[in-house]
This record gives structure tokens, C-alpha cells and sequence, in this order.
């Protein structure tokens, strides 16, 4: 069995050469991650610049390869054939901050699995709940065994297709594990204006770390309780509910297809 291996974090990052290690003990193990950290960048697919590949090693040793793509570009180049050979699961983090809510859409742990989906191979993205900014210092031990137990079962039962699963690990004690959906993140952002040297003004998007709210079934109502939270998340971002919605509106409010149609084709 095959694993491709990234994350968002690059290359040197801890939390990588912790999920190398536990998936070592799965299959053979590829490692392909961005040569920096791609944090919060979201589903990227380079287009107008040349991707590039070298071969270098993890803190442990371990025999690993590095891209200036995103997280997302590393799985599209190991899919699509770097390695010539294919692969059973990606599995992308371990993420030192938990990825929670709305952050789905963000992260590129996250979006890393979403690649993985895209080409039809089950992708898991797994990131610990901490708060530790430095990330050298964070224990990844109990989250690398959580992910070799869930990654072991994904290989036993698969994944339907579109489907991947977002997980989301609890520091300390773990309580279990809980099936959950999304829940709501709140986002402290705040703008803040600075000026260079040359006294133009840039931006940073500042403030402090996200909260959410802890409700039950949750992703992050799971971490606050000390439970690992799986979350199954699809590709299909379809409201669906909104389109009967829509298709009401068209009929109660009289939408007006007849303007539509003259307006449009009276520019050609
Ligand atoms: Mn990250």
C-alpha cells in the first residue's frame, strides 16, 4: 500500500515527520511537501508558474521530497504520476492548530485531502488541537497513533467518492472519538493598517485566534470535551436546500426569463 504523505506546514515541520512515521507502520510512504508553510492559503492550483521537485530528508532522516507548490499542487503532482506509481490514501498534517468550522475553506491541511478527493483517492487531514505557537515544542505522539488507527480503518472500509474526512485531535487525554459536522467558528479578525518605510500603507489581517462555539455534535463540541472529532466533509458544496428555494422563486416571484433572454442576446 502506498501513502502519500504532505501537509501545509512544510517540510521540516514536526507534526509531518510525526504522521510519516505512524503511516510507516501502515505502507510504503512517499513524502511530498511544500518547501514552506502554506498555512491558511486554501485549495490552490498553480497555473502560471513552473512547479518544482527535490529530494531532501526529514529531521529523522526519512527520505523526503519538497515543491514550492501548495499543499494541494503536492498532491496533484503525486497523483498525476511523480512517483510512477499510484496511491491507496493521502494523508495530510499533522496540523498543529485544529481545523474547525468555516477554517475547512482556509486550510490547507484540509484542502491537501480535498486534492486527494478530486482524483478519487480517500484523503484524511489530521491536525492536533493545540495553541502552542511554537511548533517544535508540541508532542504530535498520541495524534500520530490516532491517525495510523483512523488512516488503517479508511484503508479497510474506503471512502465514497468526493468524501473525505477532516480530523481534528484534542491535546491530552482522549475520551474517544465522535462523529460530528461542522460547527461554528468565531473569527476575532481585525484590520490593521500599517505604512513601510516609504510611508505607504499595508494591511494585516490581525486580531486573536479564532473561538467557537462548543455545541454537541460538533467538531469543536468534541474537542471541548476532550473527544477526537471526525468529521466526513464532501466536495459538493451545494445548498441544496436552497435550491427548491430558488426554484420557488422563480415560480412566486414571476422571474423575469423574458428580460433575461432579451437583454442577453440583444448584446450580441
Ligand atoms: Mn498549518
Amino acid at each position: 500500500m502506498n501513502i502519500l504523505v504532505t501537509n501545509d506546514d512544510g517540510i521540516s515541520s514536526p507534526g509531518l515527520m510525526a504522521l510519516a512515521e505512524a503511516m510507516s507502520n501502515i505502507g510504503e510512504v512517499c513524502v511530498l511537501a511544500p518547501d514552506k508553510d502554506w498555512s491558511g492559503r486554501g485549495h490552490v492550483k498553480t497555473l502560471n508558474e513552473p512547479l518544482r521537485i527535490y529530494e531532501t530528508k526529514l529531521e529523522s532522516g526519512f527520505k523526503a521530497f519538497a515543491s514550492n507548490g501548495a499543499p494541494s499542487d503536492c498532491v496533484a503532482l503525486g497523483l498525476l504520476g511523480y512517483f510512477s506509481h499510484d496511491f491507496g490514501i493521502v494523508v495530510s498534517g499533522i496540523n498543529p492548530a485544529p481545523n474547525l468550522g468555516h477554517d475547512v475553506t482556509y486550510s490547507g491541511t484540509v484542502t491537501a485531502a480535498m486534492e486527494a478527493a478530486i482524483w478519487g483517492v480517500p484523503g484524511i487531514a489530521y491536525s492536533l488541537d493545540s495553541s502552542e505557537k511554537n511548533y517544535h515544542v508540541i508532542d504530535y505522539q498520541s495524534a500520530a497513533i490516532v491517525a495510523e488507527i483512523i488512516t488503517n480503518n479508511v484503508l479497510t472500509s474506503g471512502l465514497p467518492r468526493g468524501v473525505l474526512l477532516n480530523v481534528n485531535i484534542p491535546m491530552g487525554i482522549i475520551k474517544g472519538i465522535q462523529i460530528t459536522h461542522q460547527g461554528m467558528r468565531v473569527y476575532r479578525d481585525q484590520l490593521e493598517e500599517r505604512y513601510d518605510p516609504r510611508g505607504n500603507p499595508y494591511y494585516w489581517i490581525g486580531g486573536d485566534a479564532p473561538t467557537g462555539i462548543p455545541e454537541e455534535g460538533t467538531d469543536i463540541g468534541a474537542l471541548d470535551m476532550g473527544f477526537v472529532s471526525l468529521t466526513p466533509l464532501q466536495l459538493d458544496l451545494t445548498s441544496y436546500e436552497m435550491i427548491n428555494k430558488l426554484k420557488n422563486w422563480q415560480q412566486d416571484y414571476n422571474f423575469p426569463i423574458h428580460e433575461l433572454e432579451t437583454r442577453t442576446n440583444g448584446r450580441s
